[in-house]
């Protein structure tokens, strides 16, 4: 399983997941042409796209939504409510999915979970999906972390979850209080702290790959995003957790999901050898 993060943050998100020859984006929040664009920089066909499943309709997440679909010809994989907000604005779809959190569907190789997330919007949730061999959780835009949310990132091979603020800079920055205090609560964004806290309990957790997501480019800075996150991993006693930071606009490069946990996995064996031996 491929990943790769075409755009993450607020202006605008678009994941690419890609496995034996279905490929997959989670969110159109950038235009037609930069998915096209993005698609050929990691050496995929634009064409090739199947299907776009959404989170939730703010427009970070959605602004490209009609034009994606209809460019590439693609069905939209969204909850009711999700598809009821974002209608008008999308336009007409060539075809129209309905998900719900907690049940299951299969798109090509992929057999992908939503589950609800805590977010500000109608019907939002987050993905987990699977080609059978890894399995990749996106869980952005979020206030709190819920059950759900908790059990598939502690089930994943690959977790992309929101790093979007510092609880200081967003105190101390320039929002508007009203905004501020959106960001903070249980339906707004999740903490670089508040999500290190989730990463630290993750001890036995298949996760090999960390993906920092949705940084805020007010309110957060990659340092420190960077920082919480390494100090989360060390508390689990994880040795063998690479850690990816979304750029907001520029692509992350691809992230091949079961490359980089072997690899991960020789260095600590090798570790392991060297200490025993010396
Ligand atoms: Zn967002
Ligand atoms: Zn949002």
């Amino acid at each position: 399983m491929r990943i790769s993060i075409l755009a993450s943050g607020s202006s605008g998100n678009a994941i690419l997941v890609s496995a034996g020859g279905t490929h997959l984006l989670v969110d159109a929040g950038i235009s037609a042409r930069r998915v096209a664009a993005g698609m050929r920089d990691v050496g995929i066909d634009p064409v090739l796209l199947d299907a776009v499943v959404v989170t939730h309709e703010h427009s970070d997440h959605v602004n490209g939504l009609g034009p994606v679909a209809r460019r590439f010809g693609v069905p939209v994989y969204a909850t009711s409510g999700t598809h009821a907000a974002v209608a008008r604005r999308a336009g007409s779809i060539p075809e129209t999915m309905f998900i719900e959190a907690g049940r299951e569907f299969r798109v090509g190789e992929f057999s992908v979970h939503p589950f609800a997330t805590s977010h500000d919007c109608v019907e939002p949730v987050g993905f987990s999906i699977s080609d059978g061999v890894s399995r990749v959780a996106v869980a952005t835009d979020l206030g709190v972390v819920g059950k759900a949310v908790r059990r598939h990132i502690s089930e994943a091979d690959c977790v992309v979850l929101e790093f979007n603020h510092d609880e200081r800079m967003l105190a101390e920055g320039s929002y508007p209080w009203a905004l501020k205090k959106r960001i903070m609560s249980n339906v707004g964004h999740l903490s670089n702290a508040a999500a290190a806290e989730e990463i630290a309990g993750l001890r036995d957790a298949p996760m090999s790959i960390l993906v920092l997501a949705h940084l805020s480019d007010e309110n957060n800075d990659p340092e420190l995003a960077l920082a919480a996150a390494r100090e989360a991993i060390a508390r689990a006693g994880r040795r063998d957790v690479t850690v990816h930071v979304s750029p907001q606009r520029s692509p992350l490069e691809t992230i091949d999901v079961l490359a980089s946990a072997r690899r991960q996995k020789e260095t600590i064996e090798e570790g392991v050898a060297t200490s025993c031996t010396g």
